[in-house]
């Protein structure tokens, strides 16, 4: 196989790669989170309001973030992999099917940084945590959300450009083990219908005859044959995020949705091991654009801004600013926390970076090239930072779920049996290696980066960079070393 040279196939594992590759595949995995997502609205429109008592707050907030950041660490994308929320997308998107594209102005990512900023603030200012009602309508938001703009564009723009929690996905997806490719790019060449972008879909049932290339085992072709293709109105939408298979080289904007391989025609797209982190190595991976790099930057940003909420130098702050500055409630204070430590103070500091290593590496490159080219490097700090806090919330009580359901179910929940949590120390310990590790492994790519851009003065064009990557995790570090509030699981230790 082609760009990825991988020989593991994923889909040819036995009985999970039979079922993911079949037509209902992603359907048997979104169906019980649809349930589980409907059960934790009626919980928390009606159950218990002590947060750590209600499924709608310790699913999210405990358990979703600590298993989705250890999934995309040892094996993909699997949250957008089943997500519920595009279950009623092929509906809408027949809906769509003559609707318009979404605009080309916002067919980027800055959208993108607006609704994560807008998440975790929402998070923060009305204590998403802490209400299970208010996370209730937060679920039926993106439900309506979703089928709203599935059913009002032609491709998959609630995906691509806005959800927040796909977009987290997408970023940390590029630190995963797997990723979609070709087994033969030559096919593809050859592939009049390109059905894993296009689809298969038909309104009434349609006949092609392609003459596909017959491969020796070199690769080469000397003959063709004719295939049969059939598409119907039972056929198979293509790639929502409009990823072409053969071209991919990224995770980036990839739901693992699986629906290019089962509209190939030709059995040729699939799902393949590969190096963790591949693509932060190739600089050909990612577009060289403002929005995609400040993407990455704001969001590694982001973790120290949100760990930083839960600390008490957060309400010194606070306090601060009431005798100071005259602030009468938390709206305005949250606002310039939030918009300067997550937009501004990355923003900025990005600029100056790049500004100072374009001047130390004496470099023709643009600002815009040198970011592009080192923002690659903020993908592990970033996501070591978000690990660290959201393996803390998960590890403190992992099997709080249960008594919770048992309430949810009627029966008197067994707190006893389920109390069982990881040791502060061991947590602590783990957030340390997590963060340097993750450090370590941005350093690697940034002096890559540096190799690459400046060749001999790589050192000097390295340092300002180096420097801002050491700056996050000695931030973040210091914030996991301060008590932490144990939201959503106050219960256990009260
Ligand atoms: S992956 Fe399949 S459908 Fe897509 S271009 Fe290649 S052969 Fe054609
Ligand atoms: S159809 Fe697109 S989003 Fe879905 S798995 Fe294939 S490349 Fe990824």
């Amino acid at each position: 196989m082609a760009y990825l040279n991988s020989a593991v196939d994923v889909l040819q594992v036995p009985v999970i790669g039979r079922i993911l590759r079949g037509r209902w595949g992603r359907l048997i995995l979104q169906v019980p989170l649809v349930i589980f997502a409907v059960v934790l609205v009626i919980d928390g429109l009606t159950g218990p309001v002590e947060a750590s008592r209600n499924l709608a707050t310790v699913a999210p907030w405990v358990h979703y973030r600590g298993l989705v950041v250890l999934a995309l660490l040892l094996a993909g994308n699997l949250f957008c992999m089943a997500c519920p929320f595009t279950v009623p997308r092929t509906l809408a998107k027949h809906l769509s099917i003559r609707g318009k594209r979404f605009p080309k102005i916002l067919r980027n990512k800055w959208i993108a940084i607006l609704s994560l900023f807008t998440l975790f603030f929402l998070y923060e200012w009305l204590d998403l945590w802490a209400s299970p009602a208010l996370t209730a309508w937060l679920i039926v938001a993106y439900f309506v959300a979703s089928f709203v703009m599935e059913a009002a564009f032609t491709e998959s723009a609630f995906c691509k450009y806005v959800c927040p929690l796909g977009t987290f996905n997408f970023v940390y997806s590029s630190v995963s083990p797997t990723q979609i490719g070709v087994k033969n790019p030559a096919m593809c060449a050859a592939c009049v219908g390109k059905e894993c972008v296009n689809g298969s879909y038909a309104p009434q049932v349609a006949i092609r005859i392609d003459q596909i290339p017959v491969f020796n085992a070199d690769g080469s072709s000397n003959s063709t044959q004719p295939k049969e293709i059939r598409y119907s109105p039972a056929g198979t939408l293509g790639c929502g995020t409009e990823l072409f298979a053969p071209q991919i080289k990224s995770n980036l904007d990839c739901t693992f949705c699986l629906d290019c391989v089962r509209a190939c025609p030709h059995d040729n797209a699939s799902l393949f091991i590969r190096q963790p982190g591949r693509e932060l190595t190739q600089p050909e991976s990612w577009a060289k654009r403002w929005d995609l790099s400040l993407l990455v930057i704001c969001l590694a940003f982001m973790g120290v801004t949100n760990a930083f909420g839960m600390v008490p130098p957060i309400y010194e702050l606070q306090a601060w600013m009431i005798r100071n500055l005259g602030f009468q409630n938390e709206l305005p204070m949250l606002v310039i926390i939030f918009g300067v430590g997550n937009l501004l103070l990355p923003l900025v500091a990005t600029v100056i970076t790049a500004g100072l290593s374009k001047v130390f590496a004496d470099s023709d490159f643009s600002v815009r090239e040198i970011t592009a080219a080192f923002a690659p490097a903020f993908v592990p700090v970033g996501f070591a930072i978000w690990f660290a806090h959201y393996s803390f919330h998960f590890l403190i009580a992992p099997f709080s779920i249960f008594p919770v359901f048992q309430e949810f179910l009627g029966q008197s929940g067994n707190w006893a049996a389920f109390s069982g949590a990881v040791d502060l120390q061991v947590i602590g310990l783990l957030q340390m290696v997590v963060l340097v590790g993750g450090f370590l492994w941005s350093m690697v790519l940034a002096q890559r980066a540096a190799l690459r851009l400046y060749q001999r003065a790589g050192l000097p064009g390295l340092l300002p960079w180096a420097l801002l990557l050491l700056l996050l995790m000695l931030a973040a570090l210091n914030i996991f070393s301060m008590p932490m509030e144990m939201r959503g699981t106050n219960f256990l230790f009260g």
